[in-house]
């Protein structure tokens, strides 16, 4: 793809950066603004020079190692379009509702994990119930075929007598 991004690179060089065009002055191969505000990104520019101005960015930009740079600039971008949305609290307002949902997401989470403990409690006391049911031996003495003397006892749900439940505490619903 070499061949594609010449013409692209040799454009950009052409033209203006969105913050000398904006500004109406000449980009040339000295331009700090260039590298992170392309032509066609005139709108994130307009936004940044609205709210920090262009020689603060500028300051801001030189101020740091060339390879911080990039990031400095999404910092910037970033708080500058949170502040144009938000012009009191800018993205300290971001935060402030990202924490908002995270207090209730853990709420959310805490009342969750209760209710799965009270259903795993339940079902262990189910399965106590079902564990504690058993063998009525005068219903198998009635009913014992020959057959019965050459096997062992296998589980027969017909032969299973459940405990009074009238007399159980009831569940923690
Ligand atoms: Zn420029």
């Amino acid at each position: 793809m070499e061949t594609g991004q010449v013409p692209l690179a040799r454009s950009r060089v052409n033209q203006p950066c969105a913050a000398c065009k904006m500004l109406r002055r000449r980009c040339d191969n000295n331009c700090a603004l260039s590298p992170y505000f392309p032509t066609e990104e005139i709108e994130k520019f307009a936004c940044v020079h609205k709210v920090f101005g262009a020689s603060n960015v500028i300051k801001m930009i030189q101020m740091l190692e060339e390879e911080r740079r990039e990031d400095a600039v999404k910092a910037i971008v970033y708080e500058a379009m949170a502040r144009v949305r938000d012009p009191v609290c800018g993205s300290a307002g971001i935060i402030f509702h990202l924490q908002k949902m995270v207090h209730e997401l853990r709420s959310q989470l805490e009342t969750t994990t209760a209710q799965v403990s009270e259903l795993r409690a339940q079902r262990d006391q189910l399965q106590g119930i079902l564990m504690n049911a058993h063998v009525d031996p005068l219903f198998y003495a009635h009913n014992r075929t020959s057959q019965d003397d050459h096997q062992t006892i296998a589980y027969d749900p017909m032969m299973i007598s459940f405990p009074n439940l009238d007399q159980m505490e009831p569940f923690n619903m």
